[in-house]
Order: C-alpha cells, then sequence, then structure tokens
C-alpha cells in the first residue's frame, strides 16, 4: 500500500463491517468549490509519511492537531484579521480566552500595565487576580488624556490596555491619542472592540497593537457561540500569543469557528440596522418623562461626542445606557415589564437585551462601587436589535409606563 493509500484513497469494500463502519469513504470536492465554509470538524490530521507529521510540528501553515490549528478555525481567525486590517489573528473559545491569552502573553511577575478604570467586569477580575498572585501592578486611568497616560508608564510598563467603547458608561477611549503616548515609550497597545466592531472603528489603524474580541457578540450576533478573537499587525508580537494560547488550551471548538463564519456575513447589514435604532430609540428616550439621562454616543450631549465623531463616522453603536428617573426601583421594575425584549445579560444580538446592572451584574457594589464605575441605582443597559424600532420603542414605552 502506498502512502497516499493509506491517508486518502477509498477503503477496500471488501473489509469487515466493524472496520467499514469506522472508515467512511472519502468525498473530494473536484471541478467545483463549496461556496459555504467547509466544516472540519475533526481535531486530528493524518499523514503520509513520518517526516511529513515530523515537518508539521514547525509549521504554522500545516494542520496537525485542532489546538494548535484547523482550517476552519484558520479561516475565522484570516476572516476578522482583513476585517480588521491586521497581519493575523487567534481565535479562542471565548472573549475571556483571548483576553488571557494577551494580558498572560505579554505581563510576566513585577510587571506593569497601564488600563482604562471602566474595564468589562472580566477583564477587571484577571488584573485584579494577576495583581493579587504575581504582584503585577495595574494604573486606571480615564481613557480620554493622554497626559493621565504619559504619567501613568514606567519602565516596568508592558501593556496599555483600553476599550473602544465602555461598558455600561458607553465611555469611549481617544485611541490614537493614547495610542501615540505608548508606543513613543514603546509599549504596546491592546484594545477590546468588542462594543464597536471592525465595521464601526478599526484600532489597528488609529495606533493599536491588538485588538481584541469577544465574537459571542457582534461578530457572531445569534447567541449560539461563545468565542474570542485578538488580530494583530506584528508576526512576531502574535507569535509569542501563540505559544501562550496552545499552551493555554481554551481552543475555538470548530463548528463554533462556523458558527460565527455564519454570522459574519450579515456583520454589515447588523450594524447598519443596530446603530440606526440605536441611535432612533436614544433621541426618544431622551424626551421620555421616566428618563433621567440616557448616554449613547451618538447622541448630542454625549461627553465624548468628539471622540465619537472622529472614532466612530459610521455608527455609535447599538448599546444605550439610561438612567431611570425612579432610581434602583424603577429599573427593576423597567426591565421585568419589556415583553419583546430579553432580560440578558449579552449584547450584540439580533435580539434586543436589557438588564439592570445595580441588581444584577454589579449587585456586588456598594453605592460608592457603583458611582465610581459610573453606574447609578437606576442604570439600564439596552442592546438593541434588529427587529422593527417601531415594535421596539413600543415595547419601550410600555414597560417605561411602569416604570414611572
Ligand atoms: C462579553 C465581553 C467580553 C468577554 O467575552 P466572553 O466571550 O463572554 O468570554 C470581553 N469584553 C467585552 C467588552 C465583552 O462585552
Amino acid at each position: 500500500m502506498t502512502s497516499s493509500e493509506r491517508t486518502h484513497a477509498s477503503i477496500d469494500p471488501a473489509l469487515r463491517p466493524e472496520t467499514l463502519a469506522v472508515h467512511p469513504p472519502r468525498v473530494e470536492v473536484t471541478g467545483s468549490v463549496p461556496l459555504g465554509v467547509p466544516l472540519h470538524q475533526g481535531h486530528v490530521f493524518a499523514f503520509e509519511s513520518a517526516d511529513a507529521l515530523a515537518d508539521s510540528f514547525h509549521s504554522a501553515d500545516s494542520f496537525l492537531y485542532s489546538r494548535m490549528g484547523n482550517p476552519t478555525v484558520r479561516t475565522l481567525e484570516d476572516a476578522v484579521a482583513r476585517l480588521e486590517g491586521g497581519a493575523g489573528a487567534l481565535s479562542f473559545a471565548s472573549g475571556m480566552g483571548a483576553i488571557n491569552a494577551v494580558l498572560f502573553g505579554l505581563l510576566s511577575g513585577g510587571g506593569h500595565v497601564v488600563a482604562q478604570r471602566c474595564l468589562y467586569g472580566g477583564t477587571y477580575a484577571v488584573l485584579t487576580d494577576l495583581a493579587k498572585r504575581w504582584g503585577v501592578e495595574v494604573t486606571y486611568v480615564s481613557g480620554t488624556d493622554p497626559a493621565e497616560v504619559a504619567a501613568a508608564l514606567r519602565p516596568a510598563t508592558r501593556l496599555l490596555y483600553l476599550e473602544t467603547i465602555a461598558n455600561p458608561t458607553t465611555r469611549l477611549s481617544d485611541i490614537p491619542a493614547l495610542a501615540a503616548v505608548a508606543r513613543e515609550a514603546g509599549v504596546p497597545v491592546a484594545v477590546d472592540n468588542t462594543f464597536a466592531s471592525p465595521l464601526l472603528c478599526r484600532p489597528l489603524a488609529l495606533g493599536a497593537d491588538l485588538v481584541i474580541h469577544s465574537a459571542t457578540k457582534f461578530l457572531g450576533g445569534h447567541a449560539d457561540i461563545l468565542g474570542g478573537i485578538v488580530v494583530g499587525d506584528d508576526p512576531e508580537l502574535l507569535g509569542r500569543l501563540r505559544h501562550f494560547a496552545v499552551e493555554m488550551g481554551a481552543s475555538t471548538d470548530p463548528f463554533a469557528a462556523w458558527l460565527t463564519l455564519r454570522g459574519m456575513q450579515t456583520l454589515s447589514l447588523r450594524m447598519e440596522r443596530h446603530c440606526a435604532s440605536a441611535a432612533e430609540l436614544a433621541a426618544r428616550l431622551s424626551g421620555h418623562p421616566a428618563v433621567a439621562a440616557v448616554r449613547y454616543p451618538g447622541l448630542p450631549g454625549h461627553p465624548d461626542r468628539e471622540i465619537a465623531e472622529r472614532l466612530l463616522p459610521d455608527g455609535a453603536g447599538g448599546v444605550i445606557s439610561l438612567d431611570l428617573a425612579g432610581g434602583r426601583d424603577a429599573g427593576r421594575a423597567f426591565v421585568e415589564a419589556v415583553r419583546l425584549a430579553s432580560l440578558s445579560v449579552s449584547l450584540g444580538d439580533v435580539k434586543t437585551l436589557v438588564m439592570h446592572p445595580a441588581s444584577t451584574s454589579h449587585r456586588q457594589l456598594d453605592a460608592a462601587a457603583l458611582e465610581a464605575a459610573g453606574i447609578g441605582p437606576g442604570t439600564v443597559r439596552l442592546s438593541v436589535g434588529i427587529e422593527h424600532v417601531e415594535d421596539l420603542w413600543g415595547d419601550l414605552d410600555q414597560a417605561l409606563a411602569k416604570a414611572l
């Protein structure tokens, strides 16, 4: 038997049923290409020779074992890298997997990070853990003041960590101004771009070195996968993260990658609708008697309106946060009164989701800690889906009537 027959040729149909059941015939596609992305669910690949198998350990382009690389997952990595304008990407089992790869890949004991104050809760928790267990020091900054970043940098600083749009305050970070300060000092800049998606903002072009996504949110978009991606423009830096990623093992399941790719085909249409509906609802909410304040970067009164005009010219995203005039009780009443919107923690989904941080995700925080995080007792976060905007307004309006 030749080596090619060993891995590729059809199995002798005269073999016994027990054997045939384990070795189905292989259907090769010739003369046409599948328009949909093929799903390579298998985790391990067979080789024609011992040398080919040995060589593949040293090649990023061949596939051996799916924790180290898989064709469907690689398709997702390449697709997001192209959207973000990066040289390459690494895919993970969740957004937190991606965040951990960046933090653990770049930091070691005694290192220092400068991070934006209002961070995704999971990221804040990892930084707090790193500080306790490994002596990593963290300086928190506002995200809008380059002089504050310049003052925070130290010789031991290994990373500046930002988010394009912060949760749930919807404050923006001035990526180009802050990245310029860090780059000048030779400090890599990572930006969590989950809230903007690559359709609204491409941080690499603004001076970032790494872009992070929770693909669970807008990229996937359909509440059916967990995923995370890191995109970079420096192959050396990506290589360091890849090394750590393979060891960490938070690899993407090929089916999750396949579903993410399927979701991404409509990303531009979804983002257009998320942004248009969020802008319309933010404007209507601003005039409602039950609402004390609306925070949406597309609204004229937003504190970072000038940054929004520079960094988010194609839309200010799908997430609105609002303060209900009636405080905590009104917030709770509102999220329980919506019918079309779902009371749910995630965001970036085709369905509209609402949540009340003070009674759910941030319930451990006392009044002072809530205020420091920019969250009021009556703050509600709204992730605007792609339903018809008038149906959404009908739902919000009836729920607001119960929160007066
Ligand atoms: C959800 C989220 C994450 C974490 O992503 P998972 O996929 O849930 O692990 C990180 N950053 C932001 C901004 C998020 O919204």
